[in-house]
């Protein structure tokens, strides 16, 4: 039997979930309303934007067009769902406002950038940068700029310093914790990057709060506890919060982490209700509990496992290992699984080893340096979490992702039969050398 579907929310969960239900169900009535413009669209290429690497327009990935001809979907753009209740959802549309009925409701309405109390954050030439939609705004005050500041000390600002930089920008990036990245990685991987950051130029002001935005109209100045910065733009990314409220509304259970409680097959614990991507909170694979990374690949494959049950199949999504990258200009960095910090949190007695090593063999040319901390549980040498930083670290991070997910042991790293020829890696490969001094017994 036809059954009807909503899905609030056409980024990346709401796109691949209403895909997987046309495929495996195309018969049934699948509706997307997404409150913008923008469809399937990618906000990590926000940064790349910026830098002047791609247009506005790539940030698309497939056409509003494409969906509805070739999927089948009933998308309706610039929609934004207002409430939802049992069998019914309201949806403020163009031409007015109007109800349409549901038998699964799919809640994929993603998050929303944190906006501090800060006095003057509403003046113009302040931004967050969150969705494509907010580079409309940006555009002609980032020709403008030639002072800008960053508040905030996430991967976003990492990026966003590299493409104001690029664009001949002078950097300021005010935290009010005392190191870039401090949540996702230890305090040693992170320092090469902070050197890098003030060697190319960033005016890095740690362990300051900043209490005002000043300037009349347009932005002039960033006032915090310790000093005065000029700004003519200034990016706000402090970090983002799970759209929680239409969950609320219908009386599905808010996890632990502020978002919304879904089980493996992402059903939230209203029945018919289903929720994927950064709106909805999932389970860290080593620890067992409840966590909320917010992140594109994760999104992705919520949505494809929601899509897929509600059609009748049976998929879990297992959980996450927090695996993650950027890189600041050619130096990148990346981890997955649990940080020295997180282990001690968790109540995790371990092992952890931090080696130097080159990415390709010490004769071939073009070869870099990569820095590698690995950690294993102590008794058993399960591995617990790899943090690199340097050059070519995507296949390190991904194989260990890898073994993290198979459960694998120092050893049975140590022994994996990794790819060698002198263009792509040293015959002792990182990862190798790594699970060595850890002990493989
Ligand atoms: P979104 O992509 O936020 O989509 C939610 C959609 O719902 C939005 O289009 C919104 O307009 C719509 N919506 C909200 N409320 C309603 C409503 N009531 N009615 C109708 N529509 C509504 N992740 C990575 O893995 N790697 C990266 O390198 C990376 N870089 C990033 C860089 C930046 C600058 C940013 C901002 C994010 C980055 N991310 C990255 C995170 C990634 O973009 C998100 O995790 C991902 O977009 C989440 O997808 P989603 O579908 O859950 O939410």
């Amino acid at each position: 039997m036809e059954k009807k579907v909503i899905v609030v929310g056409g980024g990346a969960a709401g796109m691949s979930s209403a895909s997987r239900i046309k495929r495996l169900r195309p018969d049934w009535n699948v509706k997307v309303f997404e409150k913008t413009s923008w469809v399937s669209h990618a906000p990590c290429g926000i940064p790349y934007f910026i830098e002047g690497l791609c247009g506005e327009e790539d940030l698309m990935y497939y056409s509003p067009e494409f969906f509805r001809r070739e999927r089948g979907i009933d998308l309706h753009l610039n929609s934004e769902v207002i409430e939802i209740e049992e069998g019914e959802a309201r949806i403020r549309e163009e031409r007015g406002e109007r109800k349409y009925s549901w038998d699964y409701l799919v809640l994929a309405n993603g998050s929303s950038p944190i906006l501090p109390e800060i006095d003057g954050i509403e003046l113009e030439g302040v931004f967050t940068l969150h969705h494509p939609e907010d580079l409309r705004r940006i555009s002609s005050p980032l020709e403008k700029c030639r002072e800008s500041v960053i508040i905030g000390s996430g991967y976003i600002s990492v990026e966003i310093a590299e493409a104001l930089l690029s664009r001949g920008k002078r950097v300021t990036l005010i935290a009010r914790s005392n190191r870039v990245l401090r949540k996702s990685f230890d305090k040693e991987i992170t320092a090469p990057l902070e050197e890098e950051m003030r060697r190319k130029g960033v005016n890095l002001r740690f362990n300051e709060k900043t209490i005002e935005i000043s300037g009349e109209n347009r932005v002039r100045k960033v006032i915090t506890d310790k000093g005065e910065y000029e700004a003519d733009l200034v990016i706000v990314a402090v970090g983002t919060r799970p759209n929680v409220e239409l969950a609320k509304q219908i009386g599905a259970k808010i996890g632990k982490t502020g978002a919304v409680w879904t089980d493996e097959k992402m059903r939230t614990s209203v029945e018919g209700v289903y929720a994927a991507g950064d709106v909805a909170e999932t389970r860290n694979l080593i620890t067992g509990k409840r966590v909320w990374i917010p992140l594109a690949t994760t999104a992705n494959k919520m949505g494809f496992v929601a899509g897929s049950n509600i059609s009748g199949m049976n998929v879990e999504f297992p959980g996450v290992l927090g695996t993650q990258i950027t890189k600041f200009f050619s130096l990148e960095i990346g981890k997955t699984g649990l940080t020295e910090n997180e282990c001690k949190e968790n109540g995790l007695e371990f092992i952890s080893k931090t080696i130097k090593a080159r990415t390709k063999a010490h004769y071939f040319p073009g070869g870099g340096e990569i820095k590698v901390k690995v950690i294993a549980e102590k008794e058993t040498k399960k591995l617990l979490g790899i943090q690199a930083i340097g050059e070519e670290i995507l296949p390190r991070i991904n194989s260990f992702a890898v073994a993290l997910y198979s459960n694998l042991r120092t050893r049975d790293l140590f022994f994996s039969d990794l790819a060698y020829a002198p263009p792509f890696s040293p015959v002792w490969d990182p990862l190798v050398v790594a699970s060595r001094v850890l002990g493989i017994d």
